[in-house]
C-alpha cells in the first residue's frame, strides 16, 4: 500500500522510584483486544495533577491507537517489552527498508515518558535503534549466502537539531570551543539534506554501534526541573542502505537505495511547565519551535482541506519549512516514506497525557506516498 497511513502506537511506562514515593496512581487503562487507550481522572490525593485539577475539570478520555503498548507492570501477562516492540514494528520497517522503501519511527512525548528507553534502551534492555542495527547485519549476513549476486552498502549518520542548530553527532565535541553548526540545503531529487554531515559508511554490527554510542554521548543534555538528564534536543539516527543487484542472466545491475530514520524527539511539554528560566528557556522556547511547527504541519496532513491554499497560491501550505526538524522531516511526515510514531506516556501526569494522546491521534490521519527507490545502474 504505497498511500499508507502513519502507523500510531502507544507506549506508558512504569513508575518510576519519585512516582512510587509519592503514591501516584495509574491513570492508564489499555484494552488489549481493542487496543482502546484510555486515559483517567485523577483522584484527589496525587499533588501532581493538582494543579491541573484546578484549572479545569477533568474527564474521562478513550482512543484507539494502531497498537497500545502495555510497559507499566512487568507481571502483567500483557507486558510489553522492548523485544516486543521491535517484533511488532520495528522488524515489519526493516522488511520494507529491503523491499527498497524510506522509513521513519519517530518517538513523541513529554521529557521522562520513556522516548530514549524506546528508541536506544540500554544495555540490557536494548530499544528499535540497536535491534534494528542487529536484524540488518543479520539479515545481509544471511543474504550474501544465499544471493551472492547482490552488494550491500550501508552507510550511517546522526544529528542533532538543539536550539534550532543542526549539530553534526560523529563529531567529536572540542571543549572550549564555539559548537560548529551545518547547515541545510533541499535537492530537487532527495528533498531537504544536512549540508557536509558526516556519513560514514558502516561493515558490521559492532562498526555502527560503536558510532550510535559516540554520537549518543555527544548528545546535548541539560538538566530541567523535571528530570535530570532529560534531552532538550531532537535527535535523528539515519542508516542508509543500498542494495546492488546484479543479474546474471542479462548482466543488468539495479540499485535499491532506502533510508532508515530513528527520531527521539525533545520532551513535548511546554517550557512554562518545567520553570525554566534564562537559557533554558530560549532553548525551550525553540524547542517549542520545532515542536509547535511539527502540530502545525500534522495538523495540515491530517486534514488538508482545512488547510487549502488560498486561490492565488501555488505554494505548499504544510509549513515545512518554519522550523530545522519539521524541513528536515518533510518527506518522512508526509512524502515517500512509510512513517510510525511511537506517542509514549508517563502512567500519572493526566495534562501532558491528554495532550501526547491528541496528538497521536491527529498523526493517524496521515497518509504518506511511498514508493520503491530503485534505478537501473550504468
Ligand atoms: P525520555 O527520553 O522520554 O525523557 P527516558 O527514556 O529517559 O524518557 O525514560 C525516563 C526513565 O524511565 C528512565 O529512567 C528510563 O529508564 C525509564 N523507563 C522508560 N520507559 C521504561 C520502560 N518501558 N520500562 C522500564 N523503564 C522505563
Ligand atoms: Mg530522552
Amino acid at each position: 500500500d504505497p498511500g499508507g497511513n502513519v502507523r500510531v502506537v502507544v507506549r506508558v511506562r512504569a513508575f518510576l522510584p519519585r512516582e512510587i514515593e509519592r503514591n501516584a496512581e495509574c491513570l492508564i487503562r489499555m484494552n488489549p483486544d481493542t487496543q482502546r487507550t484510555t486515559l483517567l481522572v485523577p483522584n484527589d490525593t496525587d499533588p501532581a495533577n493538582a494543579r491541573a485539577r484546578a484549572r479545569k475539570v477533568m474527564e474521562e478520555k478513550s482512543f484507539t491507537f494502531d497498537r497500545s503498548f502495555w510497559s507499566h507492570d512487568p507481571r502483567d501477562p500483557h507486558y510489553a517489552t522492548q523485544e516486543d516492540i521491535y517484533d511488532s514494528l520495528g522488524e515489519e520497517f526493516l522488511d520494507h527498508n529491503f523491499e527498497g522503501y524510506h522509513t521513519c519511527i519517530f518517538a513523541y512525548g513529554q521529557t521522562g515518558s520513556g522516548k530514549s528507553y524506546t528508541m536506544m534502551g540500554t544495555p540490557e534492555q536494548p530499544g528499535l535503534i540497536p535491534r534494528t542495527c542487529e536484524d540488518l547485519f543479520e539479515r545481509i549476513a544471511a543474504a550474501q549466502e544465499e544471493t551472492p549476486n547482490i552488494s550491500y552498502n550501508v552507510r550511517v549518520s546522526y544529528f542533532e537539531v538543539y536550539n534550532e542548530h543542526v549539530r553534526d553527532l560523529l563529531v567529536p565535541v572540542v571543549p572550549h570551543q564555539p559548537p560548529y553548526y551545518l547547515k541545510i540545503r533541499e535537492s530537487p531529487t532527495e528533498g531537504p539534506y544536512v549540508k557536509d554531515l558526516t556519513e560514514v559508511p558502516v561493515r558490521s554490527l559492532n562498526e555502527i554501534l560503536r558510532y550510535m554510542r559516540i554520537g549518543d554521548s555527544n548528545r546535548t543534555t541539560a538538566s530541567t526541573k523535571m528530570n535530570d538528564t532529560s534531552s532538550r534536543s531532537h535527535a535523528v539516527f539515519t542508516i542508509m542502505l543500498k542494495q546492488i543487484h546484479h543479474d546474471l542472466e542479462t548482466d543488468e545491475t539495479t540499485e535499491r537505495s532506502s533510508r532508515i530514520r530513528l527520531v527521539d524527539l525533545a520532551g513535548s511539554e511546554r517550557a512554562k511547565s518545567t520553570e525554566a528560566t534564562g537559557q533554558r528557556l530560549r532553548e525551550g522556547s525553540n524547542i517549542n519551535k520545532s515542536l509547535t511547527t511539527l502540530g502545525r504541519v500534522i495538523a495540515a496532513l491530517a486534514d488538508p482541506k482545512q488547510h487549502r491554499p488560498s486561490r492565488n497560491s501555488s505554494s505548499s501550505v504544510v509549513p515545512y519549512r518554519d522550523s530545522i526538524l519539521t524541513w528536515l522531516l518533510k518527506d518522512s511526515l508526509g512524502g515517500n516514506s512509510k512513517t510510525a510514531m511511537i506517542a509514549c506516556i508517563a502512567p500519572s501526569d493526566y495534562e501532558e497525557t491528554l495532550s501526547t494522546l491528541r496528538y497521536a491521534d491527529q498523526a493517524k490521519r496521515i497518509r504518506t506516498r511511498a514508493v520503491v527507490n530503485q534505478v537501473d545502474a550504468v
